[in-house]
Protein backbone atom coordinates (compact mmCIF):
# COMPACT_ATOMS: atom_id res chain seq x y z
CA UNK A 1 0.00 0.00 0.00
CA UNK A 2 1.53 2.90 -1.04
CA UNK A 3 1.03 6.44 0.90
CA UNK A 4 -0.20 8.81 -1.76
CA UNK A 5 0.36 11.73 -0.02
CA UNK A 6 3.66 10.97 1.37
CA UNK A 7 4.68 9.77 -2.23
CA UNK A 8 3.80 13.16 -3.69
CA UNK A 9 5.49 14.54 -0.62
CA UNK A 10 8.47 13.15 -2.10
CA UNK A 11 7.86 13.43 -5.46
CA UNK A 12 8.03 17.56 -5.07
CA UNK A 13 10.91 17.02 -3.08
CA UNK A 14 12.60 15.32 -5.34
CA UNK A 15 11.51 17.25 -8.64
CA UNK A 16 14.48 19.58 -8.24
CA UNK A 17 16.55 16.89 -7.61
CA UNK A 18 15.55 14.63 -10.52
CA UNK A 19 17.26 17.07 -13.25
CA UNK A 20 20.75 17.15 -11.04
CA UNK A 21 20.56 13.49 -10.38
CA UNK A 22 19.77 13.02 -14.08
CA UNK A 23 22.67 15.40 -15.03
CA UNK A 24 25.22 13.36 -13.01
CA UNK A 25 24.10 9.80 -13.99
CA UNK A 26 24.38 11.50 -17.96
CA UNK A 27 27.77 12.07 -16.53
CA UNK A 28 28.54 8.94 -15.65
CA UNK A 29 28.43 9.90 -12.06
CA UNK A 30 28.14 7.73 -9.34
CA UNK A 31 24.66 8.91 -7.80
CA UNK A 32 24.21 7.28 -3.90
CA UNK A 33 21.09 6.70 -2.57
CA UNK A 34 20.13 8.57 0.13
CA UNK A 35 18.70 5.46 2.14
CA UNK A 36 20.92 2.91 1.41
CA UNK A 37 24.00 4.09 0.04
CA UNK A 38 23.86 1.71 -2.64
CA UNK A 39 24.64 3.35 -6.10
CA UNK A 40 21.68 4.74 -8.12
CA UNK A 41 21.53 3.67 -12.15
CA UNK A 42 19.90 4.93 -14.76
CA UNK A 43 17.69 3.10 -16.58
CA UNK A 44 16.72 4.02 -19.80
CA UNK A 45 13.52 3.93 -21.15
CA UNK A 46 13.55 1.21 -24.54
CA UNK A 47 9.76 1.35 -25.79
CA UNK A 48 7.86 4.18 -27.17
CA UNK A 49 5.72 5.73 -23.74
CA UNK A 50 8.05 4.30 -21.52
CA UNK A 51 9.96 6.76 -18.58
CA UNK A 52 13.67 6.75 -18.19
CA UNK A 53 14.00 5.73 -14.52
CA UNK A 54 16.53 6.19 -11.74
CA UNK A 55 16.81 3.74 -8.82
CA UNK A 56 19.01 2.24 -6.21
CA UNK A 57 19.96 -1.93 -5.98
CA UNK A 58 17.54 -2.10 -3.02
CA UNK A 59 14.50 0.28 -4.59
CA UNK A 60 14.23 2.60 -1.92
CA UNK A 61 15.17 5.31 -4.68
CA UNK A 62 12.76 4.88 -8.01
CA UNK A 63 12.28 8.28 -9.62
CA UNK A 64 10.52 8.45 -12.83
CA UNK A 65 12.46 10.65 -14.64
CA UNK A 66 10.34 13.25 -16.51
CA UNK A 67 12.95 15.01 -18.26
CA UNK A 68 13.74 13.31 -21.86
ZN1 LIG B 1 18.38 2.80 -1.77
Amino acid sequence: MIDITQFNKLRARSFNDQKALLKKLAKGQTVLCQTCGQAISLNVAVKEGEKATAQCAKGCTHIELDVA
